[in-house]
């Protein structure tokens, strides 16, 4: 899933609107009520107490994510889906090797280019998500629980919409 998920992202962002407050970095002082009381601003900033202080909330979803979910071993992930088709061992010369490791290790680049494609297309599928253009990937589902456990103890009810 890209970030373009709007739905899952809106609701992250009212996360970490919730656990963040904002800030006016001119008067350097907290703005909880969203305008600066000093110089009414509402150019404001996110301060993320003992992490950091920056516009936008994306910095905000990618630490909280990365805090709290899971990432996933795409290799390892790709390795166990081939397990079924290409188990067990092949013949090589008088060699007998399991399948998978004589693959990899024959031609490591075919390798990483069939795992490159395997992570595409759980991306494409909505079943992995990356929050910072595919540095790392967390299973989607993972992302919706941490979502609904934070949405419960933050009372983020529906109806606030
Ligand atoms: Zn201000």
């Amino acid at each position: 899933m890209k970030t373009s998920d709007n739905d899952l992202m809106k609701r992250l962002e009212k996360i970490a609107e919730k656990k963040a407050v904002r800030f006016c970095y001119g008067c350097y002082r907290e703005a909880p009520e969203g305008v600066c009381t000093e110089c009414h601003s509402d150019d404001l900033m996110f301060l993320l107490p003992h992490v950091g202080c920056e516009y936008g909330h994306l910095w905000i979803i990618e630490h909280l994510i990365g805090e709290n979910v899971q990432t996933v071993n795409i290799e390892e992930m790709f390795e166990s889906s081939m397990d079924g088709a290409y188990s067990g061992t092949t013949t090589v010369g008088w060699l007998e090797v399991d399948t998978l490791t004589a693959v990899k290790e024959l031609d490591p680049i075919s390798w990483q280019m069939a795992v490159q494609e395997y992570e595409s297309q759980l991306e494409d599928d909505g079943e992995i998500i990356s929050f910072d253009n595919g540095g790392s990937y967390y299973l989607t589902s993972d992302v919706e629980n941490y979502v609904e456990e934070s949405e419960e103890e933050l009372c983020l009810c529906e109806a606030e919409g």
